[in-house]
């Protein structure tokens, strides 16, 4: 008999040999009817592995992110099939599955799959799904595994397999089709209903650019077709909010060749925005506490030698800025944290002089691989609205609540309502990995949990997700579309203290080394504003869209009127404009619709003698004809309904 553990904690007796599955009978017909995946002692196995000693065991379905994994990458042996079917000669190399659905890179015998072949790989694909065939793995040995590949001429995989070692070599077989594959599949092929073909790509072997260039095809199945339905209108939706559309159509940003790759360039509407979203953080910053201070965009390379940055991106980043004076070297800025620890380095401080808090809106510059950026969310230059928090130990508790706190006011003034929590920390079975007494890791990671908890956040603790230097807590936001962000990392860090040898005097006189705190509530001025525009598609909170109205005179006679009630509005501050063209109203209508401002103003005769506007809401609401004083009222109720006042 053998002791299987659940993942409540309960310990079931089991005659040697057990496979995932009838535990999962055991416990109840519907769950074996669900679990496509699972894991023995931390290792994904086959749902139909023989257990043969004790241990722990995850049984996973549909609902789990390890379930779909199996489930993804199950099908990508599936479409290699359909693939290899299709096209006879052509060479797999490796097919994982990924965040949304899968992939394979393939070598073509020749010529090319593009978009109208999709339908055909999608068929062959659900036929062969269809046929319910059982995914069995099977052990070879080295030479067999070559064996078999060479047979093929496929010099992909008989290079993957030169790389492994003897004796842990497997095949997964199902239907005719055969594959090298470490495992990790669902039970069989028929719980596959519905099969997309997304996309095709070039991929170079090994993400380098010095081999075969190869066809990447990207797809997505699910168990059920009406889930792949959704998937796709979900997609259709976010190609609809795609920032980078969005940018371009609201004119608030944009790329040029010229200026290089990955640098982006802010529009005035763009920039008059993060503007104020800069104003309304350093607002509620102050309140809290922080100092601004400002940092030059390049460091000596010693500075990153010291921070550790060097390490982390010095080979791989933009390299380094020669001077006149032989052996100078600078770097462009990976990073604000070792500038704010030489501020915190001009002075000594007393533990009464603590926490500081130093905050900056840094622009850092990192280099991507240009096949890695995308819009505003990978780019080579960004600005944080980057802060630094010097503590005592003692500190961290209350320091960690205000800090939640702000992050909460942040997410809630930019309609982010759908968010969790999570906080990672140490694994406990490594204290190796970590810098920092053991004694501070337990300080801050329960201050961290108090804090969550005393802040009423939905969170989870994440074991051994911590970094070697300290644990943190980040935001999961989900937008509109229900795709998840991570947002607003609040990081405790003993290692650039330790680097930088800072210090404050504590009540005994002693030395001490303070906490530091890193924490950016919006991340990037660039992702954040990216995320903005694709959760709200481009229908940004009033207080912080580009125009507030748009005054639409009926005719050209109306035009002095229009100009007289932009003065009023802006004596109000209320941002406005005027669409003076000579065009029809319908037509000013529409695009203003288009244009995503939030208040049209309509003015014509009757305005004229009543003195008031005629309010139409984006989206088609009528409001009537109201004065100017009424209008601001309105607009200054329903931007406090969202933006309330930090720590009133
Ligand atoms: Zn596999
Ligand atoms: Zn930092």
């Amino acid at each position: 008999m053998i002791k299987i553990t659940l993942p409540d904690g309960s310990v079931k007796e089991f005659e040697k040999d057990t496979t995932p599955i009838q535990v999962a009978k055991s416990i109840s017909e519907g769950l074996a009817r669900n679990v496509i995946s699972a894991k023995f002692n931390n290792t994904t196995v086959e749902t139909t592995t023989p257990l043969d000693t004790d241990g722990s065991l995850v049984l996973y379905t549909w609902n789990d992110k390890e379930g779909k994994t199996a489930f993804w990458h199950s099908t990508s042996h599936i479409v290699a099939q359909a693939i290899e079917e299709l096209y006879p000669g052509v060479k797999l190399t490796i097919g994982p599955a990924i965040e949304n659905g899968f992939y394979y890179d393939v070598e073509l015998p020749s010529g090319s799959i593009s978009e109208k072949d999709f339908p055909t790989i999608e068929k062959k694909a659900l036929e062969i799904a269809r046929g319910k065939h059982d995914y069995k793995m099977r052990s070879v040995t080295k030479a067999e595994a070559l064996t078999f590949y060479k047979d093929q001429g496929n010099e992909y995989k008989v290079e993957l397999i030169e790389n492994l070692e003897d004796g842990t070599i497997t095949f997964c077989d199902h239907d005719t089709f055969t594959d090298l594959c470490r495992g990790g599949h669902i039970p069989n092929t028929g719980i596959v209903k519905a099969i997309k073909i997304l996309s095709v790509a070039g991929a170079y072997w090994r993400g380098n650019e010095n081999n075969t260039q190869l066809t990447r095809i990207y797809g997505i199945s699910f168990p059920k077709q009406k889930e792949l339905t959704q998937y796709l209108e979900l997609l259709e939706e976010a190609k609809k909010r795609d920032h980078r559309k969005l940018g371009k159509e609201l004119e608030l940003f944009t790329f040029s060749q010229k200026v290089g790759q990955g640098l982006p360039l802010w529009l005035p509407k763009g920039a008059a925005l993060r503007e104020r979203l800069e104003n309304f953080l350093k607002k509620a910053q102050k309140k809290a506490g922080y100092e601004m201070v400002v940092t030059p965009h390049i460091g000596q390379k010693e500075l990153y030698v010291t921070s550790g940055h060097y390490e982390k991106y010095g080979e791989d980043s933009f390299q380094p800025i020669h001077t006149p004076k032989k052996g100078e070297e600078f770097l462009l800025k990976p990073m604000n944290c070792p500038h704010h620890c030489e501020i915190y380095n001009t002075k000594p401080y007393s533990y009464k002089e603590l926490p500081k808090r130093f905050a900056e809106f840094g622009t850092v510059y990192r280099y991507e691989q240009s096949g890695e950026l995308h819009g505003l969310t990978r780019v080579r230059g960004f600005t944080q609205d980057d802060a630094h928090i010097f503590c005592t130990p003692d500190q961290l508790d209350e320091e960690f609540k205000n800090v939640i706190d702000l992050s909460l006011y942040v997410l809630g003034s930019l309609g982010f309502d759908n968010f969790t929590a999570q906080v990672s920390v140490r694994d406990l079975d490594t204290p190796e990995k970590y810098i920092g007494s053991v004694e501070n890791w337990e300080k801050a990671e329960q201050a961290i949990i108090n804090a969550a908890k005393e802040k009423g956040l939905d969170f989870v603790v994440e074991g051994g997700e911590a970094a070697f230097y300290g644990p943190k807590l980040d935001f999961m936001v989900k937008d509109a579309l229900g795709r998840q962000w991570q947002l607003g990392t609040i990081q405790v860090d003993y290692n650039l203290p330790e680097r930088f040898d800072l210090n404050y005097k504590g009540s005994d006189n002693e030395l001490h080394r303070p906490v530091m705190i890193h924490r950016a509530p919006f991340g990037s001025m660039e992702r954040f504003i990216a995320l903005l525009l694709e959760h709200t598609g481009g229908n940004f909170p009033l207080w912080l869209t580009p125009e507030q109205a748009i005054i639409l005179p009926v005719s050209e006679k109306h035009e002095k009127y229009a100009e007289k009630v932009l003065k009023s509005l802006e004596n109000n501050e209320i941002r406005a404009l005027i669409d003076g063209r000579n065009e029809t109203i319908g037509k000013k209508i529409r695009e203003a619709e288009m244009s995503k401002v939030p208040f049209m103003l309509i003015v014509g005769d009757n305005d004229e003698v009543a003195n008031t506007i005629s309010v139409r809401k984006h989206g088609g609401e009528d409001l009537g004809a109201i004065d100017v004083t009424m209008f601001t009222d309105l607009v200054n109720t329903e931007i406090n309904s969202t933006l309330k006042t930090f720590k009133e």
